[in-house]
């Protein structure tokens, strides 16, 4: 119950985004004219630079630049309809509504409590986020992971668990039993004995990911992995500065297989959670659904509530102890 509330909230919360934003909204309306002299036509964004953003025309591999003036809540993977003018330019029509959006919130720590938080978009219509998480060097640290894990939820991202490393250790039962019963898949990889990468090449076919995780667990090898073995159709944009040098863009969208993308962009591999209201948190454990039912008080935050049903499927491991504990210490994270 408490599950499908959790989702609902998270549904209900996209769409009033999607229509708070659509209401601030975008570019001018074309008249007829102009309209049929320049069709509309639909891209996704693959490049957002400082001035300009980069549109792919859907299954093609012409790129458009188009004018970033007002339309700063464009972000990559984004879909949109615009028009290309004689001089070959891209004018967006509007941002297409959106599947999935990953968001970075940044809190005023002055205000917390206060929630007084600005949100900022970090990626659009990603199907898939890997949390990647290492075996060992760094040692796997499932609080690092359920963080992740909240966060994609809350954007509507399906979560695979990936645990790097697999030529150090391999805990992989440890880590399956954790997430037991939570319908998150979990594949082991190591990009030094190329050991899982087919799996998880499978896994990502055809899809929008994004990879997360903490510093040091391996993202930027798996990424290469899978972005040198073929050619990458989407190149990395290079922007022109006044001084002649050339800038690189870090927010790309990568199409490291046919119709298989990778999105990296400041920022997103490694956004978090702080934001989510203390009360709330408990939604997204779905491991604690079922206890989460019995508990007395209908709002109890599994905390230090008297007779707390959650707290004793934890001490009857029927709630594994580490998920618990990461729940604990995401709740009194200041
Ligand atoms: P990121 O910070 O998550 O992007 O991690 P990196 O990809 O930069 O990797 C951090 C360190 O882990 C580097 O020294 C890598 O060479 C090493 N590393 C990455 N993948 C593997 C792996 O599969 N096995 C081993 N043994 N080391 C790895
Ligand atoms: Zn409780």
């Amino acid at each position: 119950m408490n599950n499908l509330w959790g989702r609902q909230q998270n549904k209900r919360a996209l769409e009033k985004k999607a229509r708070a934003k659509q209401r601030t909204s975008l570019g001018t309306q074309q008249n007829v004219s102009e309209e049929d002299a320049n069709p509309r036509q639909t891209g996704v964004v693959v490049g957002v630079l400082k001035t300009f953003i980069e549109i792919r025309l859907l299954n093609t591999d012409l790129v458009y630049q188009a004018d970033v003036r007002n339309f700063s809540q464009i972000v990559v993977g984004d879909h949109v309809s615009f028009s290309v003018d004689e001089e070959n330019k891209a004018k967006i029509i509007e941002r297409l509504e959106r599947r999935s959006v990953i968001t970075r919130m940044r809190g005023d720590v002055m205000r917390r409590g206060a929630q007084n938080f600005t949100e900022h978009d970090l990626a659009a219509n990603v199907d898939i986020g890997v949390i990647v998480a290492s075996s060992a060097q760094p040692d796997f640290k499932p609080h690092f992971v359920d963080r992740f894990l909240i966060a994609l939820e809350m954007g509507s991202v399906q979560p695979l668990i990936c645990i790097t490393k697999s030529d150090l250790a391999s805990k992989l039962a440890e880590e399956e039993a954790l997430y037991a019963g939570l319908d998150i898949p979990i594949i082991e990889v190591s990009t030094k004995t190329g050991n899982g990468i087919e799996s998880l090449k499978k896994l990502l076919k055809g899809k929008v990911a994004v990879f997360v995780g903490q510093s040091g667990v391996g993202k930027s090898s798996l990424i290469q992995t899978l972005t040198t073995e073929t050619e990458i159709r989407v190149q990395e944009v290079n922007e022109k500065t006044g001084t002649g040098k050339h800038t690189t863009t870090s927010s790309k969208m990568y199409e490291w297989s046919p119709d298989s993308f990778i999105i990296d962009t400041p920022g997103i591999r490694t956004f978090n959670t702080e934001s989510i209201p203390k009360n709330q948190l408990r939604f997204f454990f779905h491991d604690f659904d079922d206890a989460a039912t019995r508990c007395r008080f209908k709002d109890c935050l599994h905390d230090h509530e008297p007779r707390c049903t959650v707290m004793e499927d934890v001490a009857l491991l029927k709630i594994k102890a580490a998920r618990y504990a990461s729940y604990i210490r995401l709740l009194h994270d200041a």
